[in-house]
């Protein structure tokens, strides 16, 4: 440990990650661990977009792409930025990446400096604040509650700015509240940013797709937003491909550049097959997966039914995303099968350690009294594992 980096040795480890890593070793054990800990689809890879796979590696595409991705692919992010969310972006504007996340690390890398100030709505996905935490930027939390549907208001993210915000990171629908923001709601906040000229926005936008009825809106699509906005996006939630890691950006180029620079040091293009595989992936129409978002969209509702039944929970409805984001404060101070309950924490380790159910506690995502359940798991592992929650806190 005392020859590790400071860097490392600060850096908390992914609450999703270690979770996930968790259920499975208690797997191995023989022990029957439902986990409802990872954002992770539960489907197959479509056909369509195996067989592209399979036959870039029959068309020996096995060479090291352009840093920034296939020149084909790029083309092809761009007619789905115009399609899907009526964005213009060249193929200059366009990174892919190693996965999301990536993208989202080479932004922070190539914008922030030490002691810039990223503001994060709360809740938030749990790298965001490891990342600017990398960056040697200091992370600001703005909260929300579960009676604001966890979204921030312009007084607030107006109270928030000092001369040292440096970006804020929107992310819609939310990871892990499911909250999606309307145009209207995004525009107001727009109108905040309009005032202050130094701020760039990285708009997340990884569960586009999955969303049960609020219209999808992106942020850059706000004219004085565009020339200061990062819109990231990738294949692993709309279209089962977690491992497959592509992620992409759609940026200013100036910024598109600099995190091409970025990642031609670190890891140079993103996998062959996978980027052939996304091509095929972006060119269907949208309808071709929305089979998965119907049945995330079915057990969102079963979840939230059978949730609310448990006395203590308290809920939002979720618009988006394949996760539930329950406040479970009503519990702390509570002795449960021999556990004393304190925080979301301890909450989540009883469910694991007496119900056999992997979730992931609020604390990660800056919202410590809630716990994140995710439902991209089948009806029957879902029921199951409710039911053992129930008898745990009955
Ligand atoms: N984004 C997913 C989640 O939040 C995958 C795990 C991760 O990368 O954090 O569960």
């Amino acid at each position: 440990m005392d020859f590790l980096s400071d860097r490392i040795n600060s850096l908390p480890i992914s609450a999703t990650l270690a979770m996930a890593a968790k259920a499975r070793e208690l797997k191995k054990q023989g022990r029957d661990i439902i986990s409802l800990s990872l954002g992770e689809p539960d489907f197959n890879t479509p056909e369509f977009i195996k067989e592209a796979a399979i036959k870039a590696i029959h068309d020996n595409y096995n060479s090291y792409t352009p840093v920034n991705g296939y020149l084909e692919l790029r083309e092809a992010i761009c007619l789905k930025f115009k399609r899907d969310n009526e964005l213009d972006y060249s193929e200059s504007q366009i990174v892919v990446s190693t996965g999301a996340k990536q993208s989202i690390a080479n932004i922070a890398q190539v914008l922030l400096n030490p002691g810039d100030e990223v503001l994060l709505p709360a809740p938030y996905w749990v790298s965001y604040s490891a990342i600017a935490t990398l960056c040697e930027a200091k992370f600001i939390e703005i909260p929300s509650t579960i009676e604001s549907d966890f979204k921030i208001t312009p007084e607030q993210l107006e109270a928030a700015i000092t001369p040292k915000t440096k970006m804020i990171f929107f992310n819609s629908p939310n990871n892990p509240s499911g909250t999606i923001y309307t145009e209207k709601e995004y525009r107001a906040l727009a109108k905040v940013l309009e005032n202050h000229p130094n701020i760039f926005v990285l708009s997340d936008e990884i569960y586009e797709h999955i969303n049960y009825g609020t219209k999808h809106f992106s942020f850059a699509k706000i004219p004085s937003m565009y020339d200061r906005t990062i819109t990231v996006n990738g294949v692993a939630k709309a279209f089962a491909m977690t491992g497959w890691r592509i992620g992409y950006i759609g940026a200013p180029e100036w910024i598109a550049k600099a995190c091409t620079k970025m990642q031609g040091q670190i890891t140079s293009g993103a996998n062959c097959i996978a980027q052939r595989a996304t091509i095929a992936a972006l060119e269907a129409p949208v309808s071709n997966i929305s089979y998965m978002v119907k049945e995330f969209h079915k057990r969102r509702d079963m979840v939230l039914k059978l949730l609310k039944e448990i006395e203590g929970f308290r809920l939002n409805k979720p618009e988006g995303a394949f996760y539930v984001f329950p406040n479970i404060s009503a519990f702390f101070g509570k002795t449960i099968d021999g556990i004393k309950i304190e925080n979301a924490s301890d909450f989540s380790m009883l469910l694991l350690e007496k119900a056999h159910v992997a979730t992931v506690t609020g604390d990660a995502f800056g919202a410590p009294n809630c716990i994140r359940i995710s439902y991209a798991a089948s009806e029957e592992n879902l029921r199951e594992a409710i039911l053992r929650i129930k008898k745990v806190l009955n």
